[in-house]
């Protein structure tokens, strides 16, 4: 536990028995899912991985030391969301009563996994990564083109879309990936009731 920061030690000595199952459930889904995001051998971006090696400098992505997730009543940025990730804080809050839903959980660890990108790998990394999910898509989303510029206008033109958290082109194509591979419907990952309830 050495190497691990001060917030981190804090919230692993005092997690509850739940926040221990999400943390483990995280974890599963890192495995499953996000294969990409964490620039993992045989990923997307596997056949630039040496280029990825020299832009990530060694750097280990992903949850292990680095994510912390607590349950809570309501988040503290509002008590419409059901989940929230919090930029600066790198951690993911997720209301009680949806510590079983997939789809939030899922959308709150894309946000956890691009903001790590973000913070530690050149940002060519992420502009490659976001044009292999689309090219990985394409065949599998006969309008994705239409999906993403309207999903890109949505985010343009409504404020309160945008203040509830970064939905840009990465995040979106990850969530449809997402929903691909849970079998949701198109937009369960992205929306999940959530961002829609805050336009509507
Ligand atoms: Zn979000």
């Amino acid at each position: 536990m050495e190497c691990f920061s001060d917030p981190y030690r804090e919230w692993w000595e005092n997690r509850t028995l739940e926040e221990y199952f999400l943390h483990c459930q995280c974890y599963e889904y890192e495995e499953e899912y996000f294969e990409d995001m964490i620039l993992k051998d045989g990923s997307l971006l596997n056949d630039v991985i040496e280029t990825v090696n020299n832009f990530t400098d060694g750097y280990l992505l992903g949850i292990e030391g680095e994510l912390r997730i607590y349950v809570v009543n309501e988040c503290e940025s509002g008590r419409c969301y059901s989940g929230c990730y919090d930029v600066k804080e790198h951690k993911i809050e997720i209301v009680k009563e949806y510590i079983n839903s997939k789809d939030v959980i899922l959308h709150e660890l894309i946000h956890f996994y691009e903001h790590q990108l973000e913070e530690k790998v050149d940002p060519v990394i992420r502009e490659l990564l976001t044009i292999e999910l689309y090219n990985k898509l394409s065949p599998q989303i006969p309008d994705l083109r239409k999906r993403l510029l309207d999903h890109c206008e949505l985010y343009s033109y409504v404020e309160t879309f945008k203040s509830g958290g970064q939905h840009g082109v990465l995040f979106f194509l990850k969530s449809l990936d997402l929903d691909i591979r849970c079998g949701f419907p198109l937009g369960t990952v992205c929306g999940y009731g959530r961002d829609k309830s805050i336009i509507e």
